[in-house]
């Protein structure tokens, strides 16, 4: 399972701060590490701080945004140090422990961490089916990022050794009968959303308020699968070709 997990970096400023994510993870057996558009990488204080973990920030897939990253995910998590605008789905890092046991063999889920000074930003957080919240002391919340990423990935590997143990493992979307979404899918679909609402007039491309965040966060937390995607865009597909039948006809 803990080889099912990608943590994602986006925008570090700090090297040294890459190399002591890629020592906790190496500590908690996670190896597989993914950097967006890092400010300095490869280099010499990455390696000094990783102290022995390098094969993990030579294995790093370094890309150029955040979709890149989540390619070929199924669940994706975003990690944040304060509460946001409009309240999504929030585990504890232990709840994220539970929710990976579920991963099943051919399911990845990647765990997104922010930039130092700002975290990430909505946009990115709305990308997020869950958002994951180390319960800190609320006047005083934002850990240094190898700390949190210590923090997550312990409790994904006491998850993981708990699993091992356990006859009865809890299962996530692995009891389907098709197979979950994936984020290149869902993304796909929310831009097909996107533009059929603005074609059939419904959202305002100048004044798009909160709708498209709102709806993100409801398929999302649906967990849709890939005949429900299909559906869903032939709806949208047929909506589109109704809507240019009836400009015609006029
Ligand atoms: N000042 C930033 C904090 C950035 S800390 C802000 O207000 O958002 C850098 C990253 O470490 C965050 O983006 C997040 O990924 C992680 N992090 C720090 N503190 C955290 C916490 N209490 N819970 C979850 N993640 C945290």
């Amino acid at each position: 399972m803990l080889q099912n997990i990608r943590i994602v970096l986006v925008n570090t400023t700090h090297p040294g701060n890459i190399g002591a994510v890629a020592r906790a993870m190496k500590n908690m057996g996670l190896a597989e590490l993914c950097l967006v558009e890092p400010k300095m990488f490869p280099h010499e204080d990455a390696d000094a701080r990783a102290s022995g973990a390098t094969d993990l920030l030579e294995n790093a897939l370094v890309v150029g945004s955040l979709d890149e990253a989540l390619e070929g995910c199924h669940l994706v998590v975003g990690t944040s140090a304060r509460s946001r605008n409009i309240p999504w789905p929030l585990l504890n890092p232990r709840e994220l422990g539970g929710a990976s046991s579920g991963l099943g063999a051919d399911q990845k889920m990647a765990v997104v961490f922010g930039r130092e000074d700002r975290g990430l930003t909505n946009e990115e957080l709305q990308r997020c089916h869950y958002h994951v919240h180390i319960p800190t002391e609320e006047t005083f919340s934002s850990l240094n990022i190898g700390a949190a990423v210590q923090v997550i990935c312990y409790e994904l590997r006491m998850a993981a050794l708990q699993q091992d143990s356990s006859e009865d493992k809890p299962q996530w979307g692995t009891d389907w009968d098709v197979d979950l979404a994936d984020m290149q899918e869902l993304e796909r679909m929310f831009e097909h959303l996107e533009q059929t609402m603005i074609d059939i007039e419904f959202l305002d491309p100048e004044k798009p308020r909160q709708l498209m965040p709102r709806l993100r966060r409801l398929f999302l937390r649906a967990l849709p699968d890939k005949i429900e995607v299909n559906v869903l865009r032939g709806i949208l597909t047929a909506t589109q070709k109704r809507l240019k039948k009836s400009d015609t006809d006029v």
